[in-house]
């Protein structure tokens, strides 16, 4: 050893090894210092400076976290209509539960899937999920996610409850002030509760749900959501069960504040066990998945091809 550097650099051999050293030495010393020095003064003269003054960083405050934007999925062409699949609860907020210890937000999350997986084999339209695991968003979030994504269309996914009836089937619920009958009064409550926790309301906004008032452009979005919802029975029957009476209103906070067509569909009765194992098997949910696809599908094409205004 003791030989560093002779082995690669043989030309540098010899007696003028030293005194070349030495104005590289130089060189870096005086020569590189004075061109930085030259280099800071141009740009302290011309204030072309490329170092911000200052960084800001704001805190925000819980509660107010802006929430990453879901990926869309499906065709690249992004002048093509946009659903945004909502799956019910998830997280800490499990919702209804059932027999056999099911809890209606991993049925919800299950059959928003095979909506999605439903659409994306027909390459028809562009798909984005609220959530593709199980995590807890506040309704906001939700409806805020379509509203972000421009989306065309909203449709909420959950499975209903209800103690002491036996109901079965699905019901298609779309906004109103008024629930259309007891039932939808009760599973509007249910829904809107998952916003309540320990008793405390988050978000503040189930207040002002009987104070809404319907202006025209909500009128008309109420009109194409329940073109949608009857898009739903008739394209779902024969696939999947409906409950009596299928079609029906409630005042759904989710729903209240979206400027685009929405539906929330409960797809069957967690409290009834044979919805309960319906939904849990994958057959069922492919052939649910493709018949709500379906009206998906339709109802985005005739919404491309209606005039707008
Ligand atoms: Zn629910």
């Amino acid at each position: 050893m003791g030989v560093s550097g002779s082995d690669f650099r043989p030309n540098l051999r010899g007696s003028g090894l030293r005194g070349r050293m030495a104005i590289g030495a130089i060189a870096a010393g005086f020569v590189v210092p004075l061109l930085v020095l030259g280099l800071w003064l141009h740009h302290a003269m011309t204030g072309r400076t490329a170092m911000p003054a200052y960084v800001v960083r704001l805190t925000l405050p819980d509660g107010a976290r802006p929430i990453g934007l879901p990926p869309i999925e499906g065709p690249a062409d992004a002048s093509r209509p946009l659903v945004v699949i909502d799956a019910g609860h998830g997280g800490r907020d499990p919702g209804a539960g059932g027999p056999g210890g099911a809890h209606e937000k991993t049925l919800a999350l299950a059959l928003a899937l095979a909506v999605r997986d439903a659409l994306l084999a027909d390459g028809r339209v562009r798909v984005a999920l609220t959530r593709s695991d199980d995590r807890y968003l506040v309704l906001p979030e939700r409806s805020g996610i379509a509203q972000r994504l421009h989306a065309d269309l909203f449709l909420s996914i959950h499975a209903d409850a209800v103690d002491g009836a036996d109901a079965t089937g699905a019901t298609v619920y779309t906004l109103s002030d008024k629930g259309s009958d007891a039932l939808a009064d009760a599973a509007a409550a249910h829904e809107n509760r998952v916003d309540t926790v320990n008793g405390v309301a988050l978000g503040g906004q189930n207040d002002a749900v009987s104070q809404f008032l319907v202006d025209l452009s909500q009128q008309r979005m109420r009109t194409q959501s329940l073109a949608f919802a009857a898009l739903i029975r008739r394209e779902g029957d024969g696939h999947f069960r409906f409950r009596q009476q299928p079609l029906q209103q409630a005042a759904f906070v989710v729903l209240k504040s979206l400027d685009l067509p929405s539906v929330l569909l409960e797809a069957g009765y967690i409290s009834s066990p044979e919805d309960v194992r319906e939904m849990q098997s994958r057959a069922w949910r492919d052939e649910f998945g493709k018949a709500v696809a379906h009206a998906i599908e339709i109802f985005l094409a005739s919404q491309a091809t209606a005039p707008s205004g």
